[in-house]
C-alpha cells in the first residue's frame, strides 16, 4: 500500500512520488490550503494539500486527528523560512495528489503530545493510542534491539535456544505459583513456571551443552515498580563451566549490548562478597554510583550507658551502623524528620544523628539529640568515619536485617536526593551468598534456589548448614539486580542432602523433584548458568521509571471463574 514510512522522507527524494499511509497528527486549515502532519511508527512528515485536487482536497478536510490516510504526492522542498531543523523531515514536505481515508477515528481520549496531563491510567486504558507516542515506540524498539543483539551474541557463542513448556509442574523461584486447572483432569492443576530452571538442567543431562531462551515467567506476587507477576528472562545453562566461565560469558554480553546500543563503554566489574556487600552497603544489590559507606560501630557503642545502642551492639543478630554523609549538616530538622518516617518503612524505630557543626570546637561542636548518651565515644566515633565539619551522621541500631535494609535505603535515598552519583553506570558482581537463610523460626530457605551448588561438601553442610556459602553469583548495576545464578547441583546425594536440610522429605521430594532427581543419575554433568530479567535490563537501558514502560501490556484484570 505505501512507497515509504512517513519517517524516511527526506531531501534525497525531493521530486519523487511517494506513498504512505499513516495517522492524522495534526489538521491545519492555512487559508484554504489543508496541511496535514501525518504520522507512522517512524515519524512525522508535512503534507500540504490543496484545493486544485478537489477530491484530495475534499478528504483532507474531513480528516481529524488519528484519521488512517493514505497519500500520494511529489516530494518538494519547504519554502525558505519554513524549514524545520528539529525535524529529520523537517527540509521537506509533500505536496499531495492523492489522499484515501482508509478509515475514521473518534475523537482520542487525549492528544499524544498532551499524554502529561492524563494520568497512567487513562494512557494504560487506551494503551494503543498511548503506544502511539514516539516516546513509547522508542523504547519498545530499543527493547527489540536489545532482544536481538542477546540473541545474535548468544548463537554466536554456541547457545541453542530451545523453548520449554509453560504448562508445567511448579519450579519454585521463591514465590507462589500460578495455577491452570486442567479440564480433562478435573481437580488438578498444572502450575506456570516461575522460571525454566529445572528445564534447562534437563537439557544439560541431555548433553545440549549451551542453551538460552528468552522465556516468559510467572511468580505470583504483590506488584511493585521493577517487578510484574509475568515478566520475561534472558534465561542462560552451559555444561562444564564453573563460576568464572559464566561470569565471563556473560559479563561481556551486557557490555557489548550497552556498546551496541546504548555506545556505552561499561567499567570494570569488581567481584564483592555478600558479606562485604552487605557490611559496606546495607544490601547484597549496592548502588556504587553512591560514595557513602556503613562502618560498624558495635565495639564503641557497647561501651556507651544507652540501651537503645548497647543493646543491639551486643547481641548476636543486632547491629549498630553509622552512615556518615558529607554535606548533611544543612539537611533540615523537617528533612531529617522525612528521613526517619523513610526508614521506618524498613522497621527501623528511629533514626539518630549527628551533625557535625565545627569539630574543633568538640562537643560545643556537635548538634545531636544522642551525644550526650556517648560523650565517651564521641571523639572514636568522628575518627572512625572520618568526620568533618559540615557533614551529618545517621545511626541504625537493631536487628542487623532491619539495620541493613533500613539504612541500606536511606543510603540510596540520599545518594538520589542528594545527587551524589560519581558515575553514570556502576555494575558489579556479588559471590559467595550463603546457601540457605533462616526466617524468624529458624526455618531455612534457600537464597537463590534449591538447585544451587554449596561450596562445601555434603557432610559440611549438613553439619553447619547456616554458614555455608553457595556458588551463586549476581550481578548488579546502579542498584538493579541484573541477573543472578549459579553453579548447580549435579550430584544426586547433594541434591539430596539440601532437600533435607530444606524440610523437604523424600516422598515431597520425589513427587515434585524426582525427575530431576532421576535425571541426576543417568551422568549429570557439572553445570551451572545464569538468569537476567529482561524487562529490568531494558527499564535501566532505557531510563525508564517503571517496568510499565517498556511492556507493551500490562496484565488485565482476571476474569471471576
Ligand atoms: N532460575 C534462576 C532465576 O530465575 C536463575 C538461574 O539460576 O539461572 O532467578
Amino acid at each position: 500500500m505505501r512507497s515509504h514510512y512517513c519517517g524516511q522522507l527526506n531531501e534525497t527524494l525531493v521530486d519523487q512520488t511517494v506513498t504512505v499511509c499513516g495517522w492524522v497528527h495534526r489538521r491545519r486549515d492555512h487559508g484554504g490550503v489543508i496541511f496535514l502532519d501525518m504520522r507512522d511508527r517512524d515519524g512525522i512528515a508535512q503534507f500540504v494539500v490543496d484545493p486544485d485536487t478537489a477530491e484530495a482536497f475534499a478528504n483532507a478536510d474531513r480528516a481529524r486527528s488519528e484519521f488512517v490516510l493514505r497519500i500520494t504526492g511529489r516530494v518538494r522542498l519547504r519554502p525558505e523560512g519554513t524549514q524545520n531543523p528539529n525535524m529529520p523531515t523537517g527540509m521537506i514536505e509533500i505536496l499531495a495528489k492523492e489522499v484515501e481515508v482508509l478509515n475514521t477515528a473518534v475523537t482520542p481520549p487525549f492528544q499524544l503530545d498532551e499524554h502529561g496531563k492524563v494520568g497512567e491510567e487513562v494512557r494504560l486504558k487506551h494503551r494503543y493510542i498511548d503506544l502511539r507516542r514516539p516516546d513509547m515506540i522508542e523504547k519498545l524498539r530499543l527493547r527489540s534491539r536489545i532482544s536481538h543483539t542477546v540473541r545474535a551474541y548468544l548463537e554466536n557463542q554456541g547457545f541453542l535456544d530451545i523453548e520449554t513448556p509453560v504448562l508445567t509442574r511448579a519450579t519454585p523461584e521463591g514465590a507462589r505459583d500460578y495455577l491452570v486447572p486442567s479440564r480433562t483432569h478435573a481437580g488438578s492443576f498444572f502450575a506456570l513456571p516461575q522460571s525454566p530452571q529445572l528445564f534447562k538442567q534437563l537439557l544439560m543431562v541431555a548433553g545440549f551443552d549451551r542453551y538460552y531462551q528468552i522465556a516468559k515467567c510467572f511468580r505470583d506476587e504483590d506488584l511493585r515498580a521493577d517487578r510484574q507477576p509475568e515478566f520475561t528472562q534472558i534465561d542462560i545453562e552451559a555444561s562444564f563451566v564453573e563460576e568464572s566461565d559464566i561470569m565471563g560469558i556473560t559479563e561481556a554480553m551486557i557490555r557489548q549490548l550497552f556498546q551496541e546500543v546504548l555506545k556505552v563503554e561499561l567499567p570494570e566489574f569488581p567481584r564483592m562478597t555478600w558479606q562485604e556487600a552487605m557490611d559496606r552497603f546495607g544490601s547484597d544489590k549496592p548502588d556504587l554510583r553512591i560514595p557513602l559507606e556503613l562502618t560498624d560501630v558495635d565495639d564503641l557503642m557497647q561501651q556507651v550507658d544507652f540501651k537503645v545502642f548497647s543493646g543491639p551492639a551486643s547481641a548476636d543478630d543486632g547491629r549498630v551502623a553509622a552512615l556518615k554523609v558529607p554535606g548533611g549538616a544543612k539537611l533540615s530538622r523537617k528533612e531529617i524528620d522525612e528521613y526517619t518516617k523513610f526508614v521506618g518503612i524498613y522497621g527501623a524505630k528511629g533514626l539518630a544523628w549527628i551533625k557535625v557543626n565545627e569539630r574543633a570546637k568538640g562537643l560545643e561542636g556537635l548538634q545531636s539529640p544522642i551525644v550526650k548518651f556517648m560523650e565517651n565515644i564521641v571523639e572514636e566515633l568522628l575518627d572512625r568515619v572520618g568526620a568533618e565539619d559540615g557533614d551529618i551522621i545517621f545511626f541504625g541500631a537493631d536487628k542487623a536485617r532491619i539495620v541493613n535494609e533500613a539504612i541500606g535505603a536511606l543510603r540510596v535515598k540520599l545518594g538520589a536526593d542528594l545527587e551524589l552519583y560519581t558515575q553514570e553506570w556502576a555494575p558489579l558482581w556479588v559471590v559467595d551468598f550463603p546457601m540457605f537463610e533462616a526466617d524468624d523460626n529458624g526455618r531455612l530457605s534457600p537464597l537463590h534456589h534449591p538447585f544451587t551448588a554449596p561450596s562445601c561438601t555434603p557432610e559440611e553442610l549438613k553439619a553447619d548448614p547456616a554458614s555455608a556459602l553457595s556458588r551463586a553469583y549476581d550481578m548488579v548495576l546502579n542498584g538493579t539486580e541484573l541477573g543472578g545464578g549459579s553453579i548447580r547441583i549435579h550430584d544426586q546425594t547433594m541434591q539430596s542432602t539440601v532437600f533435607e536440610i530444606l524440610g523437604i522429605g523424600e516422598e515431597e521430594a520425589q513427587e515434585k523433584f524426582g525427575f530431576l532427581l532421576d535425571a541426576l543419575q543417568y551422568g549429570a554433568p557439572p553445570h551451572g548458568g545464569l538468569a537476567f530479567g529482561l524487562d529490568r535490563l531494558v527499564m535501566l537501558m532505557v531510563g525508564a521509571k517503571t517496568i510499565r514502560e517498556v511492556i507493551a501490556f500490562r496484565k488485565p484484570k482476571a476474569l471471576p471463574v
